[in-house]
């Protein structure tokens, strides 16, 4: 073809170049967004680190939802968020959130501050008549859990827990492959969760503080480790045995809470697992050792990239994935649904108050040195 008009085909002949409708393109893995009019709004609450690199670009490529708010402590930088996102400044609020109750344009709120200032913010979304998708841990002790789910219950509204691991393509097939018996038997497992911790980082300071955090590395990213584990295998442990470690730095980054803490896990089946957590190096897999294959997940719950690895005597296989950013948007779209469909969420507050028991009960073994027998719902006998 020439490439100035009149544009002729192969044969010569003129071809018309001219606008016209043509029928629908195949829709390769495109899926349509809700209508505007059909998707949940979202308030975003807490500005840091995970709230502005993954919570809020989520929500605005959900297909079920949109960004609809913000609630933040620092008056200057919401304004900015709110301008970058499209966010209008009269649903910009302060942690009081003041005004938000009579906010028709927000049905969710999603709390992304320090752990021990989950439950002030939770309660006070509920309380202004909003759903709640809370952030991991769901709170620094296990009495903050309860009291936000009698807030939630007076409320009449839902609490999620953001467990986004349960989105992830790469855990849900290896959650899949234990269900349906393609890894034989799985007596054993092991997960080892780590990252280091940064006393610079401004994101890192609450961290280092007990009173804020409620715990170290276990607290932190352990919990990924305790949680992925239960729900693989489906099962919650019945006695556990648990140590931590935190060595002096100049810096005194561990003065407060856990570098290091490593945990035994008996489950009912008798499967044994142990898993350990730490906040100077960085790695974070999962293994279940199957006797047909053994599979991995290296890493398991990283932001992007996460693999499965199956290994047999023949060699290694690695099954394809969709990506694993769409873990972020499938938990949103996951929460919008069932707050608008009444659709049951896969990880409610139960199995963050479970979570919350079972830590307290890994800072009670560590701090008594022997093994603890647990409830069904992860708490001390
Ligand atoms: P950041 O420190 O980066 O952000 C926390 C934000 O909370 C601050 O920017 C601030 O927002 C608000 N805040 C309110 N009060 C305080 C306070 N006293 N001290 C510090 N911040 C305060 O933390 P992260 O984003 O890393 O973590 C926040 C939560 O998200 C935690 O619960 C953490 O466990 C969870 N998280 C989950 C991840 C996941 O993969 N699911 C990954 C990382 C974190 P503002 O200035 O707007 O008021």
């Amino acid at each position: 073809m020439n490439d100035a008009p009149p544009y002729r085909d192969a044969g010569g002949s003129i071809l018309q170049v001219r606008a016209e409708g043509r029928p629908e393109p195949a829709l390769d893995d495109a899926e349509r967004p809700q209508p505007p009019s059909r998707r949940l709004g979202w308030a975003v609450c807490g500005l840091g680190h995970f709230a502005q690199n993954y919570a809020i670009p989520a929500i605005c490529r959900a297909n079920e939802a949109r960004l609809a708010g913000l609630i933040s402590g620092n008056p200057v930088k919401a304004k900015g968020v709110a301008a970058a996102w499209g966010v209008p400044d009269r649903s910009v609020y302060d942690y009081s959130m003041c005004g938000l109750a009579d906010d028709d344009t927000v049905d969710i709120v999603y709390v992304i501050t320090p752990n021990a200032i989950h439950e002030q913010n939770v309660v006070a979304a509920l309380e202004a008549g909003k759903h709640v998708l809370c952030e991991k841990p769901f709170a620094h002790d296990a009495a903050s859990a309860r009291r936000m789910m009698d807030a939630a219950r007076a409320a009449g509204r839902k609490v999620m827990i953001a467990y986004r691991a349960h989105f992830e393509p790469n855990n849900l097939a290896l959650r899949a492959m234990v269900r349906s018996g393609d890894l034989g038997e799985v007596w054993y497992a092991t997960s080892d969760h780590h990252r280091p911790i940064d006393p610079e980082a401004e994101r890192d300071q609450w961290r280092m503080k007990r009173a804020l955090s409620g715990g170290g590395s276990m607290m932190d990213i352990g919990i990924y480790a305790l949680n992925g584990l239960i729900w693989l295998l489906d099962e919650v442990p019945r006695t556990l045995v648990a140590t931590t470690f935190s060595p002096e730095t100049a810096d005194g980054r561990f003065d407060e809470v856990e570098a290091i803490a490593q945990v035994q896990l008996v489950f009912p089946s008798g499967r044994r697992a142990s898993i350990s957590s730490g906040y100077v190096a960085s790695k974070k897999r999962i293994d279940l050792w199957g006797s047909r294959p053994v599979a991995v997940l290296d890493p398991a719950t990283a932001y992007r990239g996460n693999r499965l690895v199956l290994t047999t005597q023949d060699g290694d296989q690695f099954p394809a994935s969709a990506p694993s950013e769409q873990q972020f948007v499938g938990q949103v779209d996951h929460f919008s649904r069932a707050v608008r469909d009444g659709i049951d969420i896969l990880t409610p507050a139960e199995m963050g108050l479970r979570d919350m028991n079972l830590l307290e009960a890994i800072y009670a073994s560590a701090s008594r040195g022997e093994w603890v027998a647990l409830n069904e719902d992860g708490s001390l006998r």
